[in-house]
């Protein structure tokens, strides 16, 4: 190892680190449903789902979905919309897409079985670096080591050194650091998962908690007071901003979707018809691009949602039944008509999900904003009647 064999001090140092995040982790790792019972396939579900999600989130739905699928084959089997379905909640559901799409080559070329070797993890749809080497050693207990957020985070602390984890130099330093730690460990599963359990519950972004920490005592940001200074805050990343129509049309209780295309935000999913541009479009053109008379649409609202790299500023539209029956039949090939109950049942993302509660919300207001006005109509009309 470069740092265990060219830096003694540092290379007990790191021995000191596994030693005393592993002890740590049995005593003090959550109690996680895919940790009771690991298996390759629970650990590449867990994983895939842990990318950008809350563990509170994952929990529920990882449970869930292996009662769906609980196979690797049964995975590769399904129909997309239903796997989509079960990652409902769970947000960017390319994800879903792609473990997918690693089980269906699993069970073509590794016949079913998990692959253990980081190599042929990292070949799998989906699967880079962190998450391959997540799997090899967490299911296969093998000596891999592994980068994320919380581990940069650590790792960076630990040492005492703020790196840029988005360039070239950082990025070999973090894994170099990664490889002596996990190198150095007697269960690199252990130890692996500890550091990330570490960075998750006691060294937090903001506020760590060293006086609960098991390593502050080998610590250099602890040791130097600059816990607060590692790792330097990143520059937070600009986003573009979209402007998107969404129409909610609806014929004999039936709400209009359409399929999005297959790249881009929210691919491949249902969603309500939506004109979207870099500028504000005016109803009169909303209303020629889709056919209809301009007084066919009404205002139902309005929201901003962000996603990781786009400002999208919604403004959402109500069609009036009878123009949406004539849209039924111009928009034939791509709107599709759903009632309630199978919208309920598809993969909603947070942003329909805003949309529907944005309208409904609006047309709350609308109807409260009538009964003060009626309310004021009668009042007026009873003081006149005194007089
Ligand atoms: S002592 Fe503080 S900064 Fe150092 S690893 Fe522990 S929690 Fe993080």
């Amino acid at each position: 190892m470069e740092v265990a064999q060219g830096n003694p001090r540092r290379g007990k140092r790191v021995g000191l680190l596994a030693k005393s995040v592993e002890n740590w982790f049995k005593i003090a790792g959550r109690e996680l449903p895919w940790r009771q019972n690991r298996t390759p396939y629970g650990t590449l579900v867990s994983e895939a789902m842990l990318q950008q999600t809350q563990v509170a989130r994952v929990s529920p739905a990882w449970k869930a979905f292996l009662e769906h699928f609980p196979t690797v084959d049964a995975l590769a089997r399904a129909r997309q919309d239903q796997v989509l379905a079960a990652w409902k909640g769970l947000g960017y559901y390319r994800r879903a897409r792609n473990l997918q799409a690693a089980a269906s080559v699993i069970v073509e070329e590794y016949f079913g079985k998990i692959p253990s070797d980081r190599l042929s993890l990292e070949k799998l749809p989906g699967i880079g670096p962190y998450c391959a080497g997540a799997i090899a050693s967490i299911a296969f207990g093998k000596r891999e080591a592994i980068v994320d957020g919380n581990v940069a985070r650590v790792m960076m602390r630990i040492h005492g050194r703020n790196v840029d984890g988005e360039s070239r130099t950082g990025k070999a330093w973090l894994w170099n650091r990664a490889r002596d730690y996990v190198t150095e460990s007697r269960n690199p599963a252990v130890a692996n998962e500890g550091l990330m359990e570490l960075g998750a519950m006691v060294c937090t972004p903001i506020s760590p908690k060293c006086g609960e920490c098991p390593v502050r005592k080998i610590c250099g940001a602890y040791t130097a007071g600059k816990q607060n200074q590692i790792p330097r805050p990143r520059r937070r990343a600009v986003r573009s901003l979209l402007h998107a129509n969404a129409f909610l049309a609806s014929v004999n209780g039936r709400s209009a979707l359409v399929r999005r295309p297959k790249f881009g935000l929210w691919s491949s999913l249902m969603f309500p018809p939506t004109i979207e541009s870099p500028n504000v479009i005016s109803r009169k053109v909303l209303a020629q691009r889709l056919g209809v008379d301009a007084k066919a649409l009404s205002a139902r609202g309005f929201f901003t949602f962000l996603t990781t790299h786009r400002l999208v500023r919604f403004r959402l539209w109500n069609v009036d039944e009878a123009s949406a029956r004539n849209l039924k039949n111009a928009q034939k090939k791509s709107w599709t008509w759903h009632t309630p109950r199978a919208v309920e049942k598809l993969s909603i993302t947070s942003a329909m999900r805003e949309i529907y509660e944005q309208a409904d919300a609006h047309e709350n207001a609308k109807a409260q904003a009538r009964k003060i006005r009626s309310k004021k109509g009668s009042m007026k009309a009873r003081k006149s009647g005194v007089k």
